[in-house]
């Protein structure tokens, strides 16, 4: 950290601060320039409140070398991370493809789903059981007796299974499910994000609409300062001034995560377009640009689907897809 003093600062203002930051065990470097001095603090300073320094008598700016050491951040665990879903492995070059309806509607809805995305390859079954609706009027999944679908969908098709959690509450319904994910609405949910932190098994953690990428690395932290390491984040689109897509994928994020997390970055092209047609185009881009997966919503008959009809793709559209996300993975690693 570097505190850059006021011009009219004196020697006792001086005196006062490497006092202060000595009493917390650092050590200080005071530069003596013609107008300005400058002190820069030895150790750890992850620790000091920036604000609270910035507000101390004499202090003009203070200035952050190096970003408090975290658990999510690359700096302190240079190796990536990989996330291991029930024998599925995501991260570290190990590539996932997460497939299935917004939301689980029926048993045959969801076997159909389950075994087309499985005959096409993907590695993880999805499907919304408590669905966070903008309106409250809006069908709300089938609660507990999606949870009990899915995990028939998991026995006769050996796909592991990804669903949504809306609050610490739905937990103990949660047994069965191998990936708890955390949908965009609850990014900041930190009640939440404390309490799967104290569970062990693996989150994906999606992005909040309007959610900076250091929100998301902090809403990570607090899953990881609890103890769960375990987690997968996914980029989903964020809400900007476009309108012509239901949000706007930020590809730029994936490398911008990649540089800064050792944690797995997926795409959910599906939610970031809103567009079935748009799908395949943004999987495939995101893909290229580094994903450690890709989530995508499929329905039998899309036309009929409950939730999210227009973004969801036909088995054979899927199928499609995925075998041109393997060809750009295969093209990345020539
Ligand atoms: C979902 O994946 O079903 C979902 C609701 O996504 P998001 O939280 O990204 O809107
Ligand atoms: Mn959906």
């Amino acid at each position: 950290m570097i505190i850059v003093l006021k011009k009219n600062a004196g020697e006792a203002r001086l005196l006062a601060l490497t006092k202060r930051l000595e009493a917390q065990g650092l050590s200080t470097q005071l530069l003596q320039g013609v107008e300005t001095r400058v002190v820069g603090v030895i150790g750890d300073a992850g620790r000091l409140d920036a604000d609270e320094i910035r507000s101390l008598p004499g202090v003009e700016t203070v200035l952050r070398v190096s970003e408090p050491c975290q658990k999510a951040g690359r700096r302190c665990h240079p190796e990536d991370t990989v996330v291991d879903v029930s024998g599925v492995k995501i991260g570290g070059g190990q590539f996932a493809m997460i497939a299935g309806p917004c939301t689980v509607e029926s048993r045959e809805q969801l076997l159909s789903v389950a075994q087309s995305v499985r005959d096409a390859g993907a590695q993880l079954l999805r499907g919304g059981a408590f669905k966070p609706r903008t309106s409250p009027y809006d069908f709300q999944g089938l609660g507990e007796e999606g949870l009990r679908l899915l995990a028939e969908a998991k026995r006769l098709t050996g796909l592991p299974v990804v669903s949504e959690i809306m609050s610490v509450r739905q937990l103990p319904l949660f047994e069965d499910v191998d990936m708890l994910q955390v949908g965009a609405r609850n990014m900041q949910n930190y009640e939440l994000l404390r309490e799967l932190g104290r569970i062990r098994r693996p989150v994906l953690l999606k992005r909040g609409q309007s959610a900076t990428l250091r929100e998301l690395l902090l809403a990570a932290e607090y899953i990881m300062a609890g103890g769960n390491g375990q987690i997968v984040l996914c980029e989903r689109g964020i809400r900007c001034f476009e309108a012509e897509t239901r949000n706007t994928l930020d590809l730029s994020a994936i490398p911008a995560l990649h540089e800064r997390t050792h944690l797995p970055v997926i795409a959910d092209p599906s939610h970031a377009t809103g567009e079935a047609r748009f799908v395949r185009p943004m999987a495939l881009a995101a893909a290229a640009a580094g994903a450690d997966g890709l989530m995508i919503e499929v329905h039998n008959d899309p036309a009929k689907a409950l939730c999210d009809g227009p973004q969801a793709l036909t088995p054979p559209a899927y199928a499609e897809l995925a075998a041109a996300v393997g060809r750009v993975r295969a093209a990345l690693a020539e």
